[in-house]
């Protein structure tokens, strides 16, 4: 096996248990490696920090495996680690049928991300799978065999159409990995909420299932409400609202594709499509245009797509994050609720916080944190790894 030498000082996040090394932080590459290849992490002193995926091409050099020296990575070990994940979830998460079954480094499998679906009428279980860091990529038969193997689910579709992977030196890719193709729309239900879900196309594995928890926070608190859902996607939170008694549901996206969709789904439900209005814009313009109006609302999701792709963007996506925040706040009602997230890895929760706060003072209102939310227990968080918790939201009250 290859061996990755660290500079010296290198090694404190390694024994901290965080799972990556950066490539400022290898002093040399001993051996024969290859992209994808398990290699050794070793201290300057020769000492022994963790077993690693080798990715040439990315910043981030190598993605742990394991701390352990005495835990070879082989078919075992991927079967193992499998098995790990789901056991974590058993029982855990309920009333769905859409779940998170592998996230990434939180599972011990940087890089993998593997969502599970189950048909509403049960006829069609489909496993939807990304591959996003060259270690997890090179280990694909093996991680397909042991999901199939282990959830007794035979469709595994891969949808590894992220730009990360050309980070990583790999391609893009999707299609079918075992069993047949998936049908053009999946019908799954989440707490009482029918949603078609297009695991081909859709963003991501075709629904976002991490705002799950704050789907039914949305339905609890709907009933009698004005409700203005800004970045609605195919409807999750619209949907979520009409479920729970919603007066008026006003949804914008950019994407008429999404809001189709999004319609489609309304109907899926049989709600009353007439409580249920749409507009296709951009949701910066139309807060400002609905606030020239005179609108007001009783409760606003605000859910803007990743605004802080790196770290490098972040003051502009702050400038952003504030903008909808401000003005949406102007719509709001006395007494009126706001849920407000950002998915942005690179925007830490303190400093989201801080740019509401800031939105509130400049629109002149006073706000109470009623509570914090992020992405359901699906999605585990590592104490030694912050970069994974990317979703994060706060749930207020205009006093
Ligand atoms: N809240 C959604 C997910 C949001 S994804 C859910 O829970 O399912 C982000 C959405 O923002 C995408 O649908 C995208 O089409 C839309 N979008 C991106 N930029 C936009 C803009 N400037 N105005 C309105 N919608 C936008």
């Amino acid at each position: 096996m290859g061996r990755l030498i660290l500079k010296p000082g290198k090694e404190r996040s390694l024994l901290h248990r965080h799972p990556w090394l950066f490539a400022g932080a290898v002093d040399r590459v001993e051996g024969r490696v290859s992209p994808g290849a398990t290699v050794a992490l070793h201290a300057s002193d020769g000492r022994f920090l963790a077993r690693a995926a080798y990715s040439p091409e990315s910043a981030i050099r190598a993605r742990v495996w394991t701390f352990d020296e005495a835990e070879p990575v082989d078919h075992a070990f991927i079967k193992r680690r499998i098995q790990r994940a789901l056991a974590l979830r058993a029982g855990q998460v309920r009333g769905t049928g859409a779940v998170r079954l592998v996230f990434g480094e939180a599972d011990g499998m940087p890089g993998l991300v593997v969502d599970h679906y189950r048909s509403l009428d049960g006829q069609r279980q489909q496993l939807v799978c990304q591959f996003m860091a060259v270690g997890v990529d090179v280990w694909k038969k093996a991680i397909v065999d042991a999901l199939t193997r282990e959830t007794g689910c035979e469709h595994v579709y891969e949808r590894s159409d992220a730009s990360v992977r050309e980070k990583e030196g790999l391609q893009q890719t999707t299609g079918v990995l075992a069993g047949d193709e998936p049908p053009e729309l999946l019908l799954v239900e989440e707490g009482g909420v029918r949603y078609q879900i297009d695991v081909r196309n859709g963003h991501k594995t075709g629904f976002y299932i991490d705002q799950r928890d704050s789907r039914a926070l949305i339905a609890r608190h709907a009933a009698g409400r004005d409700v203005l859902n800004c970045f609605c996607y195919t409807g999750g939170f619209s949907l979520a609202a009409l479920k729970g008694g919603a007066a008026s549901v006003l949804s914008v996206d950019s994407s008429g594709e999404a809001l189709a969709h999004a319609r489609a789904n309304v109907l899926a439900n049989g709600f009353d499509a007439g409580r249920a209005q749409w507009l296709d814009a951009d949701a910066f313009r139309t807060l400002r245009s609905l606030h020239q109006d005179g609108r007001q609302f009783d409760l606003i999701v605000l859910d803007p797509p990743k605004l802080a792709p790196s770290q490098q963007h972040v003051d502009r996506a702050a400038r952003a994050y504030k903008d909808i925040n401000l003005t949406g706040l102007k719509l709001l009602r006395p007494g009126g609720l706001l849920a407000t997230f950002s998915c942005s890895g690179a925007i830490g929760a303190p400093l989201f916080q801080k740019i509401v706060a800031d939105a509130a003072a400049d629109a002149g209102v006073d706000l109470r944190i009623l509570d914090r939310l992020g992405a359901g227990a699906d999605h585990p968080m590592l104490a030694s790894f912050p970069e994974g918790e990317y979703l994060k939201g706060l749930w207020l009250q205009r006093i």
